[in-house]
């Protein structure tokens, strides 16, 4: 991305200029971003900020703005949710996903941090570092970062298990995925996640991949197990629906582009390299 192009977030959400006026797709402009001369004249100065945020690797640098939550959308422009638009992305847009996935995490972050958890002083940026520092009390606050599991079981029939979330819009069966727990380890929270929302016990769990998921902070890790043994009994409260497939009754998935899908598929063996998580 060059530094005239930016993107402008509202929280996980991407504001994009009028359908057709980027002569792009929805999904390249993710990538390529938009014309930073189209911000200033579209927006209130008062409705949004600009920030800079640098790669990782301090590699590149994304021009960002982020547009207050109250704030009227300009006329014509549109507000889609960042996540909706990761499928229709070619793989090798991995890396400049990476970046604005960082973007919107950060973004995120930064608006909601605003002052010190610690005396309640107003945070200043560090934004070489990455940090807010508290200019009272000295307290240091790093980007939240809440880790998740995401676990591909399989059993000796070579069948996987997916189920119904009730939170999921659509009719898709996905992996069994929960939020780490303070003082576990990672397969720990794996083996409670899977026995909360199924009643089932896994053995061999082995780490697989890992994806940032800035909706709003998760860190997604993936793992595999098999399974050992118990009745699926589903808890009613966040699994509606589970049970065991094979590669040809297969139900609706999750889309293309999260590592929920990247783990079914490479089981199928069939699998892409995972986006935003190169
Ligand atoms: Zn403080």
């Amino acid at each position: 991305m060059t530094p005239s192009r930016c993107l402008v977030f509202r929280g996980a959400e991407l504001i994009l200029p009028p359908e057709g006026a980027e002569r792009i797709t929805d999904e390249r402009i993710i990538i390529e971003g938009i014309p930073l001369d189209t911000v200033y004249p579209a927006f209130r100065p008062e409705d949004i900020k600009r920030f800079d945020v640098p790669a990782a690797d301090r590699s590149a640098v994304l021009p960002c703005f982020s547009l207050v939550k109250n704030a009227a959308t300009p006329l014509g422009w549109r507000n889609i949710p960042l996540r909706t638009l990761i499928s229709g992305l070619a793989v090798e847009d991995a890396s400049g996903l990476a970046l604005v996935f960082r973007a919107c995490h950060i973004l995120q972050w930064l608006s909601e941090s605003r002052f010190c958890g610690s005396c309640g002083s107003e945070n200043t940026v560090d934004d070489l570092a990455m940090t807010r520092l508290c200019p009272a009390c000295g307290r240091v606050e790093y980007p939240r970062v809440s880790p998740a599991v995401i676990v591909r079981i399989t059993n000796e029939n070579g069948e996987i298990l997916l189920a119904h979330d009730k939170k999921f819009k659509e009719k898709i069966y996905s992996l069994i995925a929960g939020f780490y727990e303070a003082g576990e380890r990672l397969e720990d929270t794996v083996e409670r996640e899977i026995f909360e929302e199924v009643a089932l016990s896994v053995k061999n769990i082995r780490y697989i991949a890992s994806q940032s998921w800035p909706f709003p902070n998760s860190l997604m890790i993936g793992f595999s197990a098999d399974y050992s043994h118990g009745e699926i009994r589903c808890d009613g409260v966040e699994i509606e629906d589970a049970g065991w497939f094979n590669r040809e009754n297969l139900p609706p998935l999750p889309g293309h582009g999260s590592i929920a899908r990247f783990l079914i598929e490479e089981w199928r063996g069939n699998a892409p390299p995972l986006r935003g998580g190169m």
